[in-house]
């Protein structure tokens, strides 16, 4: 992972600078720095994002070549695909089918951007709900595996498929995507040209306003090189409806929130001698408390774990 830091900030005579991803606007005020990088917080919808930033060609160029990406492809994801399975991605398919059915979306073609190694596909197509399921993956390795598994897969970036107008899809999904986006407007918009009027769009991505990246700021794992957009609901509400969708759902359905600042603060990064109720919750009377006060911040839109519901108006 570090390596792959440090070839993202050889490049970063080149990074471009940039506004508000969300609403343009050029305000801002400094939030923290983290690598040599500066994430700032938009004046207006406080989206915090980073600038300047890798543009698409290095992005590009960073992920062909990227260290982590290629150990984890290699022997994190074989390995672990089976509890993966279990634990993240039976739960993401039954939300998702969820989302979907409350937006009146029971059947049909779904698009899932970025398959990575399958599994989501796979999963949605043993549910038995929608009728053609595709694809977007560009990493070879990763499209071969998912067609040796019978899936239909899109072996392209999202940027260079083209999508006729008679073969539109009933949704389209992607997760834990748009946060390492350059343009993230852009890429909604070529969403907006790859579902029918009225498709339902679902997506997740960290939320700035959950309690481990507001407790830990710069220490929190989810800010990290790749990661260029942190949106919060408002910001990204904004954002969507000046693509053409409507926001109708935002859920933080994260799990994990206290255990990662517990964490933190267990092995001394995090230190809470100046914060007595923290220190009682996450230490103290975790067993007793650390159930509860997750499920709280899960209710009430505070975990950093964002699901968002949206629909192409027609
Ligand atoms: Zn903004």
């Amino acid at each position: 992972m570090l390596q792959d830091v440090g070839r993202m900030l050889s490049r970063r005579d080149e990074f471009v600078d940039v506004a508000c991803p969300a609403c343009g606007t050029h305000e801002r005020t400094l939030r923290f720095r983290k690598y040599g990088l500066t994430y700032w917080a938009c004046a207006r919808c406080a989206m915090v994002y980073t600038s300047p930033r890798p543009s698409p060609a290095t992005l590009d160029w960073f992920y062909r070549g990227s260290v982590n990406y290629a150990y984890w492809h290699r022997h994190i994801f074989p390995q672990s695909e089976q509890a993966r399975r279990t634990r993240i991605v039976v739960p993401r398919v039954t939300r998702f089918l969820d989302i979907c059915r409350r937006f009146g979306v029971t059947g049909g073609s779904c698009l899932e951007i970025g398959a990575g190694y399958g599994t989501f596909c796979q999963e949605l197509h043993s549910r038995g709900v929608f009728s053609r399921i595709v694809g977007i993956e560009p990493t070879p390795d990763l499209a071969a595996h998912g067609r040796a598994s019978g899936l239909e897969i899109i072996e392209q970036r999202f940027e260079e498929v083209s999508f006729a107008e008679n073969a539109r899809f009933d949704a389209v999904a992607f997760f834990e995507v748009i946060e390492h986006i350059f343009s993230p407007r852009e890429f909604l918009e070529r969403c907006r040209h790859a579902l029918k009027p009225g498709g339902v769009l679902v997506l997740t991505c960290p939320n700035i306003e959950g309690f481990d990246v507001m407790a830990l700021g710069p220490l929190s794992d989810t800010v990290d090189v790749e990661h260029l957009n942190y949106f919060n609901p408002r910001a990204l509400k904004l954002l969507l409806d000046t693509c053409g969708f409507e926001l109708v759902g935002v859920e933080t359905p994260g799990e994990l929130d206290a255990e990662l600042v517990r964490k933190k603060a267990l092995s001394g990064e995090y230190p809470l001698d100046e914060q007595p109720l923290l220190r009682k919750i996450l230490i103290e009377d975790w067993d007793r408390l650390g159930g509860t006060f997750q499920a709280f911040l899960k209710e009430h839109g505070l975990s950093s774990h964002l699901w968002a519901g949206a629909r192409l108006r027609g």
